[in-house]
């Protein structure tokens, strides 16, 4: 099999310059196509300049059925709306999508899904090895430390984040509830403010902090009656999200087709 040729949307984002780098430092896989917004500045722009490297040959264009003709796998860290409109085009075409977006819909899951009965979808809210690592050890924690130990989620990402609580943050609560055997859904408090009474036992609190350029903080703690344990992951760079995606792109080359997570990518134990 040759280089793997991945396609990045959101090219000229956060996300998608880092992955243009990484990309091009890769072995075995190489950058097809860069898709922007039709109406964004930088498209004609060739996608290595963008990125900070030399030229790469690559233009950024507003054409992803062009763009997705040439590639095996398109890495997708955009927006909600984007991500619905690119898995039904990654189906079309039946190339793997990888799905880094966050603040998505359960309509907008829903039609994920749709699209992950014809091609390799893998979709993680935190692309990272660590958080992912993280993800099981809390629901280890959950399992042993029962409603007597609040569990309250506490992020902190850069200013420019445009949802909350963070996907990893609710991945977290996600696992944590599995742990406890609760449905998240009914029983996480996302806001408090004013007069709120006292806790309800067993409820997974969140908080979210905005600031300056923060790549990723959270810790989950578990407060019980005179102790507090803490789990905590800090992403310092940006890099390992983009790294986890191609490395799920690589994985997914030839799977059949499915909705898999980054547990799977990383064999994690569930
Ligand atoms: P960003 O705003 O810097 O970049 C998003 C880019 O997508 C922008 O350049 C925008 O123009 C582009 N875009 C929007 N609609 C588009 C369309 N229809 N076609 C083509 N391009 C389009 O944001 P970011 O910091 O790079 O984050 C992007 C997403 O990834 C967010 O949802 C963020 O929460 C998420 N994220 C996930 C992980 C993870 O590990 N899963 C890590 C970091 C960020």
């Amino acid at each position: 099999m040759g280089d793997m040729r991945l396609a990045v949307v959101g090219a000229a984002g956060r996300m998608g310059r880092t992955l243009i780098r990484l990309i091009a430092g890769s072995a075995g896989v190489r950058l097809a196509a860069a898709v922007e917004r039709a109406d964004a500045a930088e498209i004609g722009t060739d996608a290595g300049v963008l990125a900070g490297l030399g030229g790469l040959g690559v233009t950024v264009s507003d054409n992803p059925a062009v763009a997705f003709a040439g590639a095996d796998a398109m890495i997708d860290f955009t927006t909600p709306a984007a991500t619905v409109a690119f898995a039904a085009a990654a189906a079309e075409a039946g190339i793997v999508h990888i799905i880094g977006t966050t603040g998505l819909s359960p309509d907008d899951e829903a039609a994920i899904a749709g699209a992950a009965r014809r091609i390799p979808i893998v979709k993680s809210g935190n692309m990272s090895l660590g958080v992912n690592l993280l993800a099981g050890l809390v629901r280890q924690a959950a399992r042993a430390l029962d409603d007597r130990f609040d569990i309250e989620i506490v992020e902190m990402h850069h200013r420019y984040k445009v949802d909350a609580p963070s996907g990893t943050a609710l991945l977290l609560g996600r696992e944590a509830a599995a742990g406890r055997g609760i449905d998240l859904d009914t029983r996480s408090v996302r806001a408090r403010d004013g007069e709120t009474g006292p806790r309800r036992p067993g409820d997974i609190g969140f908080a979210a902090l905005r600031g300056g350029s923060v790549v990723g903080e959270h810790a989950v703690l578990f407060a019980g009656e005179g102790e507090v344990v803490s789990l905590s992951h800090q992403a310092l760079d940006r890099a390992i999200f983009g790294r986890g995606a191609i490395r799920a792109a690589l994985w997914a080359r030839g799977r059949a087709p499915g909705l898999y997570s980054m547990a799977d990518v990383l064999n994690l134990p569930a």
